[in-house]
């Protein structure tokens, strides 16, 4: 175990990891491992539209001593851009919520059928069950597409694969089921959690802020790897402007995918999480 690694970590919190329930290479019980091997006091699984995940998840962070921040990442729409929504302390069994990120989830099931017969009637031969058997039951999405095309040779890299096929305006994009941020936060807030507007240097719509904070939200994630330091240090003022919780995570989506970015390369300090257990109304106690 690399000692210095450790203790640059320690007692800190990576709020943001994707996992195979959606569109990450690590399994939960992984990326809970991988988070402890690097020291961190607490992992945040944050996949987008399911909380598959957090089961597992919770039952190795009981097992290597951390804490397992249940989370949920939901993309929305704001016009023709997407905004999303990270929800903190949710009740990853309320049936509220499981109902509606199950919607989210066939919304998506379909769009990927539709994305695979643009490609068929452009010549692409990829089939639609093997893009299910790449998402392996998770939420499927364009990753898990991009994926097929380059093992069928289609394209040499994943990113390629995005420029060619996949990014809006190329020729088998397809949008997703249009859902507002205000329906997201809605629905965090209904199932007891704490709703953070995810990286939003990324989104760049600071004026929907306010309506964000009036709509419920808690938190902002001014520490994400696609921020720069300025962009950091401005979300985390707007942040302590507002009284929302200052949150941070890498985003990462494991090893081998289309960027790699390690889990714990950005961190918070763990009064974040004590604030957002704080402001969900499930003081879960299953944080080991
Ligand atoms: P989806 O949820 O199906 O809309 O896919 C979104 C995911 O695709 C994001 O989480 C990114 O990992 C990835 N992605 C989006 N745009 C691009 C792009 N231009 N190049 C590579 N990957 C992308
Ligand atoms: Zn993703
Ligand atoms: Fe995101
Ligand atoms: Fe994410």
């Amino acid at each position: 175990m690399n000692q210095r690694l450790r203790q640059a970590h320690h007692g800190r919190a990576d709020l943001h990891v994707h996992t195979t329930s959606s569109d990450g290479t690590l399994s939960p019980d992984q990326v809970v491992r991988e988070a402890a091997r690097v020291g961190l006091g607490a992992v945040g699984i944050a996949d987008h539209d399911t909380v598959g995940g957090i089961e597992a998840g919770l039952a190795a962070a009981k097992e290597v001593g951390i804490i397992l921040v249940p989370a949920v990442e939901i993309n929305t729409d704001f016009g023709s851009d997407e905004i999303h929504i990270l929800g903190y302390f949710i009740d990853h069994r309320s049936p509220a919520l499981t109902a509606n990120l199950e919607r989210q989830r066939n919304a998506r099931y379909e769009r990927g059928r539709k994305i695979v017969e643009r490609l068929n009637d452009l010549g692409v031969k990829v089939s639609f069950d093997r893009v299910q058997q790449i998402a392996g039951g998770g939420a499927i999405g364009r990753p898990h597409v991009a994926r097929a095309l380059v093992e069928s040779g289609y394209a040499g890299s994943l990113n390629g694969a995005f420029a060619k096929y996949l990014i809006r305006g190329a020729p088998a994009y397809v949008a997703r089921h249009k859902l507002t941020p205000f329906q997201a936060v809605e629905m965090i807030l209904e199932a007891g959690g704490a709703p953070v507007l995810a990286h939003p240097g990324i989104h760049k719509h600071d004026e929907l802020i306010p309506e964000l904070i009036e709509a419920g939200i808690k938190g902002i994630e001014a520490y994400h790897t696609e921020h720069s330091s300025v962009q950091a240090e401005h979300y985390a003022k707007i942040g302590r402007q507002h009284n929302l919780i200052v949150t941070g995570g890498s985003d990462s989506h494991g090893p081998d995918n289309i960027k790699t970015v390690e889990i714990g390369s950005v961190t918070i300090g763990m009064e974040a999480v004590e604030q957002l257990l704080c402001c969900s109304s499930t003081q879960q106690k299953s944080t080991g």
